[in-house]
Formats: structure tokens, sequence, C-alpha cells
């Protein structure tokens, strides 16, 4: 098939969260299966250096927005045989320092950004020498790929039309005065089309105007058709559940896998787990935690430190879980009031609570290896990558069971020993502290401790079965 897939990051090029990991694995797996993928960005300045080799394939992509009209460019890089990275150029909008804001803003003009960036796309579909069989959106940043596909293109050729909704917390809501850039007819502005409650809806164009509706686990597509997790819009998907799909995020293991990390100090895999303790020792040394307390628990977290993440729930129990016994080593950044909180509590248990606020690649994989525990109290997960590197580096997870965390963690059963981690279903520190304490009881316990990371390290969650199943949504009659 020839697949065309738009979003607004992909590793290896730029990425701020797992969104860049999904888009860059799924391209390079359906090349891989023999497809021909031809992924669209935006080019970001972050970006430039690695998009210098592409090439010009039109400067002149011209499209309207509200009374006037914006010409960008598409420049395009080959990847492998089969696959190639489309970058939209418009300096105006893309070449900035950040992505989506600077120092904690979101960019005023987000909406013309993607905007602009989801009609060029299209827009630019004619000058690839490629007639594609699949346009696959993801999240509202291209939401608006699907609707003017079937505005400008669609009668004269037919093709399949996915939508992906990363997260749905994220809906690209804006002013209604905006909805001018959209250039459709008003009709459009209303409860059927893109309007909620009075605003510009972006996420609703991916949403009405896709043949195939998919989410990233199966858990979270049906959570999503719940008020509890709907963010308002569990009516709409659940009237459209039968388009509605989940299909599990894979892991990357080209990436992450402690056999072949080059990020770490000792490779290891199920049969060599000393070496995961030689990574212990070197991250509680790179942390400047007591090396000589090598012996007890270490709990990991890396993520974007927001609410959903639990982070709420971390800062208010940090002293509980020393007093169990556990040490932390936390690496993320995001919402300042609770990176103050989990500061002060830093500058408090400075030997056994280690606090790196900033991005951190290859401290995030020193952290999968060296740590017992990977802890995510989140608030819900669409689907979570974190847990999935975790099981791989036998660093045994302990998750709220919600959306995707839900669908890849298995409470460890003593009796039968099965079960991959350990997992609560309350949404309070009280039942997090539950887990944790589980988790830290069964450490104690050599032998069914080796268990849980055997089966653990046992479980596949690779890119590959995920990609046959959008291949086959794709394909669907
Ligand atoms: P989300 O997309 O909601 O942020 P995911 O678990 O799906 O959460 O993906 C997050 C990805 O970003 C993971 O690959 C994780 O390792 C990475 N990540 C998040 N914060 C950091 C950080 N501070 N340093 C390095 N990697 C990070």
């Amino acid at each position: 098939m020839r697949i065309i897939i738009v979003g607004s990051e992909m590793t290896p090029f730029v990425k701020t969260g797992g969104l860049a990991d999904v888009i860059g694995a799924l391209s390079r797996e359906l090349a891989e299966l023999g497809h021909e993928v031809v992924t669209f960005l935006p080019l970001y300045r972050a970006l430039k250096d690695k998009a210098a080799a592409a090439q010009c394939v039109s400067n002149n992509i011209r499209v309207p927005m509200g009374g006037r009209s914006m010409v960008g460019a598409v420049y395009e890089l080959q990847l492998g045989d089969r696959q190639r990275v489309a970058f939209v150029r418009q300096d105006e909008l893309f070449d900035r320092e950040g992505l989506y804001g600077e120092s904690d803003h979101d960019y005023e003009d987000n909406a013309a950004r993607y905007l602009f960036f989801s009609k060029a796309v299209v827009a630019s579909i004619p000058a690839l020498r490629f007639v594609p069989d699949v346009l696959h959106a993801h999240d509202w940043q291209a939401a608006f790929v699907p609707l003017w596909w079937s505005r400008t293109l669609a009668p004269a050729w037919r093709l399949r039309t996915v939508f992906t909704i990363h997260n749905l917390a994220y809906q690209g809501l804006f002013p209604r005065r905006q909805f001018d850039l959209t250039n459709l007819p008003a009709d459009y502005f209303g409860v059927k089309g893109l309007e909620f409650h009075g605003q510009l809806n972006v996420l609703k164009a991916g949403l009405l105007y896709s043949d195939v509706l998919t989410t990233v686990s199966q858990h979270y597509a049906q959570e999503i058709q719940t008020k509890e997790y709907g963010c308002g819009l569990e009516g709409l998907l659940k009237s459209y559940r039968g388009k509605l799909h989940g299909v599990l995020n894979g892991a990357d293991y080209t990436a992450w896998n402690p056999r072949t990390d080059p990020h770490i100090v000792a490779n290891y895999d199920s049969h060599s787990l000393a070496n995961k303790v030689t990574c212990k020792r070197a991250l509680l040394e790179t942390l400047k935690l007591p090396v000589e307390r090598a012996w007890a628990p270490v709990i990991g977290m890396v993520s974007r430190i927001v609410e959903q993440k639990g982070y709420d729930f971390i800062a208010e129990t940090i002293p509980q879980i020393v007093t169990m016994g556990a040490s932390l080593a936390i690496l993320g950044e995001g919402d300042p009031d609770l990176e103050k909180r989990l500061q002060k509590l830093a500058d408090r248990y400075p030997t056994r609570l280690s606090l790196r606020l900033c991005f951190d690649e290859a401290l995030a994989h020193q952290i999968e290896a060296g740590a017992d525990m990977f802890l995510m109290p989140s608030r819900f997960e669409p689907c979570g990558l974190n847990q999935m590197y975790s099981l791989r580096y036998g660093t045994v997870p302990i998750v709220r069971a919600t959306g995707g965390l839900a669908d890849t963690v298995e409470p460890y059963n003593p009796g039968t020993q099965t079960g991959n981690g350990f997992s609560f279903e309350a949404c309070t520190p009280a039942a997090m502290l539950a887990a944790v304490a589980r988790a830290l009881e069964t450490y104690r316990q050599r032998q069914h401790w080796v268990r849980v990371i055997q089966n653990a390290m046992a479980c596949d969650f690779s890119w590959r079965k995920s990609a046959l199943q959008y291949l086959s949504l794709y394909q669907m009659p």
C-alpha cells in the first residue's frame, strides 16, 4: 500500500513525548513490511540540521488561510527504500525556538500554524509522484487533514482516511474567531461541526471526517466513551463506536533493549541479570545517591511532570515511600508548581530522592536499566510507553490500571507466579501506596521477585503486531 502519515513530531527528528516515538516506529515498521510510506512533519527550527539533505519538491504550496493565501514549501528526505519524510516549510510559522510554545506558554497562533500545516499537507500530495491509498493523521495538530482532503481532493481520488487520538485531553481548542482560518462555510461551526461550547475544536475535524478512528489502547478506546475520560466528547465518540478501534502502541525495541542499549554501562538480558545490578550501581553513582545502599529498592519515574501522570500523589506520599525503605529517581519536566513541590522534597531527602528537572534521553535509559521498579500512577494514560520499556528492562512496573497501563501490566499473583507487575484501581494516594507496599514486599522475597522480572522481560510488545493491526484497518472493506 501507499501510506501517508501526518503528525507534529517524529523520532529521530523531533520529540517532546510518546507521539514522536509512535510516528517514528509506525512509519518504519510499515516500510519494513513492504509498504511505501511518506511521513509529513512541520519543518521546525529544531530539525533543520537533520533535514539539511532534504530535496525541495515544491516551493509553491499555496493554501487559503482566512482572507489571505499563504505559501509554503515541501522538502523530502529519503530514509530507506520505501520510506520518505516530507517537511512542510513555512518559516514564519515554524522557524521558532519551540515546537508548540516557549517558556510554558503556547504560541498564540497555534491554530493558524497547524491549520496551515494540515492544509499544506493535502495540497502537497499531488506533488509527491505517489498516489496514496491511505491518509493517516495523528492528534489535533493533524486533525484537519481528513476534512481538508474531503473538501479539496476527495471527489477525484479515493483513499481511506484514518485518524488516531493519542491523548483526548489535547483537542486544539481556540476562540471562535479563529474559525475563519479554516475557510469552511459558516454551517461547519455548529455542534455537529467543529464547535465545542462556543469554541473552535480542531480535533473534531478528525473525529467527524475520517473513515476510521483509532486510539492507542483498547482500554482507552472504551474509557473515552465515558464521562470520566471523554473530556466532553464522550457522546460523539460513543456514537462513533462502530468506527473506533483500539490499537495498542508498540515499543521500539531497536531503541529500548537492554541487550544492545548504548546508553547503559552493562548490557543484559534475562540470563545475565547481574549486569542489571551493575547498571543500578552506576545509576546511583550518576545521581549521587549512596552506592552502599544498592541492596535497597530504587523506584524510577521518567515522564512529563504534570497532574495527568499522578505527580501530585507522588509529592504527597514521598515521605511514606522513603519510610518504607525505597529510594526514588525522578526525571522529567513540566508544571512549575509540581516541580517546586518535588524540589523541596528532594532537598529534604537528598540521599533518597534524586530529581532531575530536564529532558535527558540517556538518563531515561539509565533509569530504565538501573531502577528496580518503575512507577506510573497516571490519572489517565492513553497507552503509555515507559511501562513497556520497563518490562523489557526487567524494571517492574507499578501502575494505575487505566488505559494502556491496564492492557499491558498484569498484577503479579504469588500463588500462580503469573503477572508482570503491580497495579491499583482507585485514583487515590492510598491505593498507590498499597501497590508500592505490595511491590516492596515481593522485592524482599527473592524467588518471587526474580519470577516477576522474568515474566516482565518475556513480554513482547513489538511494533510489528501493532503495524499489522493498522494495516488491517487500512484494508478493511
Ligand atoms: P506522554 O506521551 O504522555 O508524554 P508516554 O509514556 O507515552 O507519555 O511517552 C513519553 C516518552 O517521552 C517516553 O519515551 C519517555 O521516556 C520520554 N520522556 C518523557 N520525559 C522525559 C525526560 N524528561 N527525559 C527523557 N525522556 C523523557
